[in-house]
């Protein structure tokens, strides 16, 4: 396989926590500088789609529930997170965050914290017709639905579920309910809906949603991501350049991982996310929390810190907060998948919360 210059520093998967001593400061920092604030959340391993860059179509063995943190256990992590970590954004994901009973309560609580974080979910739309008012209510601020296709048929074979028309009305219900912005997250899957680009974006447009096209990564269950499959960033531009005119965005582009194009002068844009072509973990500000209780520093860690055990053996908030920093300040320095011996994680990106 070749190898690809990230122009990131080069740091062995295998590599043990950092040596340098850890400075005295409360926030997730990591040893290259960077500080966490932007929390993901995985509320539930559980999904009622099989998107194939995702789960195999029988599904996966989903976590014991008494595995998954209980809300009370839930909030106390974001607390901890929010007063004592220095996080601000919060985002709830999974799996599939709608599955998760009581979500809007849940959401309610979230809101309530002080200095309140801003709150967004992503979710794949299906149900969302019928609760995005209530989740607006409870304090959601914005809100991501994933939408390979806006074709049936397609999305029947992509998602292996024929529940196009549901996520349409999810996404309808959610710019209804006021939820600002409305983002859209989509996948292209060579030979099933490469060519789409242009068509999703026409819609996109028409309905106002910030359309955000994503590079596959490996974090399939089934593990068939293969690099020559991956429909990249480049082609993607390529393939809307053909139909609009395509301008760098203005707007900052912070540790935000979506390179931004103006779409026709605008106001409508476009984003590319090249997570493996043009990698952006030298500007991250993640921090991640599974629905058992582990942190991770970044999807492709192979390690994370069962905060779960610590609460349910009585640890202190302190004591919380402290294995938290420490499991981010040994973040690596990037994702490794243009390095050769490159290992996919064991937990598939459904069970890390994407
Ligand atoms: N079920 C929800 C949904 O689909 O939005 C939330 C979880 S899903 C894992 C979060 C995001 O990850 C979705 O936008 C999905 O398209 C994306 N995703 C899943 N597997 C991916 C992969 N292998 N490469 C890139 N993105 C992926
Ligand atoms: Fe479910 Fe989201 Fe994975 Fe699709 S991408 S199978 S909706 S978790």
């Amino acid at each position: 396989m070749s190898v690809v210059n990230l122009g990131l520093p080069r740091v062995p998967a295998t590599q043990d926590l950092p040596a340098r001593p850890r400075p005295d400061n409360p926030a997730l920092v990591d040893t290259f500088g960077r500080v966490a604030t932007d929390l993901r959340v995985s509320l539930t391993d559980r999904c009622n789609l099989r998107c194939s860059y995702c789960m195999p179509a029988e599904g996966l063995p989903w976590l014991p529930s008494e595995n998954v943190l209980t809300d009370e256990e839930l909030l106390r992590l974001l607390r901890i997170a929010v007063n004592r970590l220095g996080v601000t954004d919060i985002r709830l994901t999974g799996g599939e965050p709608l599955l998760r009973p009581g979500l809007e309560g849940l959401v309610a609580e979230i809101a309530r914290l002080r200095p309140r974080p801003r709150l967004s979910l992503t979710t794949n739309g299906i149900g969302l017709a019928k609760r995005a008012a209530a989740l607006r209510q409870a304090g959601l601020d914005r809100i991501n639905v994933s939408l390979d296709t806006v074709d049936r048929e397609t999305f029947t074979r992509l998602a292996r579920r024929d529940r196009l028309s549901h996520v349409l009305a999810g996404l309808a219900a959610a710019r209804e309910a006021g939820l600002d912005p409305v983002k859209v997250n989509a996948v292209l899957l060579r030979g099933v809906n490469e060519h789409q680009a242009p068509r999703l974006l026409r819609f996109c447009l028409e309905h106002g949603y910030h359309l955000r096209f994503i590079e596959q990564m490996p974090l399939d269950a089934q593990h068939g991501w293969n690099r020559a499959d991956m429909v990249t960033a480049q082609e993607i531009l390529d393939a809307l350049r053909a139909e609009f005119t395509l301008t760098p965005s203005p707007a900052k582009r912070g540790g935000a991982p979506a390179e931004r194009w103006l779409v026709d002068g605008g106001p409508g844009d476009v984003g590319v996310i090249a997570s493996v072509t043009r990698p952006f973990c030298a500007a991250c500000e993640r921090t991640r929390l599974t629905a058992d209780g582990a942190v991770r520093s970044c999807l492709f860690s192979n390690d994370e810190t069962d905060l779960r055990g610590l609460l349910r053996g009585g640890a202190d908030d302190e004591e919380v907060a402290r294995a938290w920093r420490m499991t981010m300040w040994g973040k690596l320095a990037g994702h490794e998948i243009n390095e050769a011996g490159f290992a996919q994680p064991i937990r598939p990106m459904s069970a890390i919360g994407g």
